[in-house]
């Protein structure tokens, strides 16, 4: 039952504290969002999750975390210089700038159809690095993970002693100049990705495309955005970005429309082949202008044959935000009561909510009861499982209330018969049922409902 509106979600993230426009007491920056305490625990827990399936319960990948402020030769022979640009159009009545592919004919804003003609519009956001700003000390934000990932190949491969069919993995932040951000956070100018370069040898690449799409799948199944929810849209050829072979995009429908979550690409040699000198000698598919900059050869020699063999990469990349709003849309919930009242509610996966269990006092200021919901929270915070919050309103209908639209699987109650007996009250917030729990069996109970979710 995703939201009816973006305003939904919107509303919600500020509200709880998930999502903050950027600098907003000036006015805010267009394109930037921050994330507040619920959302940052959010974010890293889909992160972690990503992290946690594809490098360690894998043995063929290895992680990396490369610097976001890149050499400018690394973006030029990766072909972004050149072709990574929108089709920018002016209107000349309000001066307002667009997307020449994202508009009709006339001007979205003021309705006048004297545009002028589309001209590439790079980007990539270019800084000066260092004391002297001379023109040539300039570097460029990451547009994207994977460059980090392509230019360490050799770096990996030296220090992990790796064959092939390996992969590097890689999150964090990108950052892209888009003419017109929009959408809250599926279209913002810097954000995060998740990026699996996964290389094959040449002739097993689309066995391994299939093979991602289908994992890829069944991963976002596991964070609740359902296969069904998901549309696997192949990328017609004159759409395909310069390095592609073959892209299946993953596109969710959003509140505002079906766009793409992730894309699986096969990149085939392009990359590796052109952060490599000697591109001549080395038998690629791709066409690469030859590299005079690079020092090295990202190739591994065939044991049988002698010769150099360039890799090709199948690449799944996600953005996390995309996701966290994905993850956020498909939890939402608004229940009608038995009361006739409603409830709002985010159903998130356990592993995924912020805030695991919250902890209720059910009088505020009575000593002894909050002496053991103090105690009780933190032999849970001691269990390691995330985020356990200690919810000091004094009004358990209200804390409930608060914790179902944030997604807190658990509330335990702290109350007289606490002091009595030693035993809690454990609320769930999908079902609402209630049971008495002895708090000395309250970590293995929580544990085990965190974990069948
Ligand atoms: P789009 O066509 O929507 O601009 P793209 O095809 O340019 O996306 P890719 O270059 O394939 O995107 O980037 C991989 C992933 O990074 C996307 O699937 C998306 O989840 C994320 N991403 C790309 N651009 C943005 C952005 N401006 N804001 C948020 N996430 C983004």
């Amino acid at each position: 039952m995703p939201a009816k509106s973006m305003e939904e979600l919107v509303s919600l993230c500020k509200r709880r504290g998930f999502i903050f426009q950027s600098s907003e007491i000036y006015g805010g920056l267009q394109g930037l969002y921050d994330y507040g305490p619920l959302g940052v625990e959010l974010k890293r827990n889909l992160k972690a999750a990503w992290w946690r399936a594809m490098v360690h319960e894998r043995d063929d990948v290895e992680g990396l975390d490369a610097a976001l402020l890149t050499h400018h030769q690394v973006l030029r022979h990766s072909g972004h210089e050149d072709t990574f640009s929108d089709p920018l159009v002016d209107c000349r009545r309000c001066r307002s700038r667009w997307r020449a592919d994202q508009i009709g004919g006339a001007c979205p804003a003021c309705g006048a159809k004297e545009l002028t003609e589309p001209r590439p519009f790079n980007l990539m956001f270019k800084t000066t690095v260092g004391p002297v700003e001379d023109g040539a000390s300039f570097a460029y934000l990451r547009p994207e993970t994977a460059q980090g990932i392509f230019t360490n190949f050799k770096n990996v491969l030296d220090a992990t002693s790796r064959r092939l069919p390996f992969g590097i993995a890689q999150m964090g932040k990108a950052f892209r100049n888009e003419i017109t951000p929009r959408n809250f956070i599926f279209r913002t100018r810097e954000f995060e990705q998740m990026e699996l370069e996964f290389f094959v040898a040449p002739g097993e690449d689309e066995a391994w495309h299939r093979h991602w799409l289908e994992s890829r799948l069944e991963w976002w199944a596991a964070q609740g955005v359902p296969r069904q929810a998901l549309r696997v849209y192949e990328v017609p050829p004159e759409e395909l970005a310069h390095y592609s072979k073959a892209t299946y995009d993953l596109m969710y429908r959003f509140p505002h429309g079906v766009e793409e979550l992730e894309g699986i690409a096969n990149r085939t040699d392009f990359d590796l082949g052109a952060h490599s000198k000697d591109a001549a000698d080395l038998n690629l598919s791709a066409q690469v202008e030859e590299n005079q900059d690079s020092t090295a050869r990202l190739a591994l020699r065939d044991e049988a044959s002698g010769e150099w063999r360039v890799p090709y990469v199948i690449e799944p990349s996600a953005g996390v935000d995309r996701g966290v709003l994905a993850v956020m849309n498909e939890a939402y919930a608004v229940q009608e009561l038995d009361s006739g009242a409603t409830r709002t509610l985010l159903r998130l996966k356990p592993h995924l909510a912020p805030i695991k269990v919250a902890v209720l006092p059910l009088k505020r200021n009575h000593e002894n009861i909050v002496a053991n919901a103090r105690r009780i929270k933190r032999d849970l915070q001691a269990l390691g499982l995330g985020r356990v919050f200690y919810e000091h309103t004094g009004n358990i209908g209200k804390g409930y209330r608060r914790h179902d639209e944030v997604g807190t699987p658990m509330c335990v109650t702290v109350d007289f018969q606490t002091i009595d007996d030693d035993s809690v009250t454990v609320r769930e917030r999908d079902s609402m049922a209630q049971v008495r729990v002895p708090s000395a069996a309250l970590g293995d109970f929580v544990k085990e409902r965190l974990a069948t979710g």
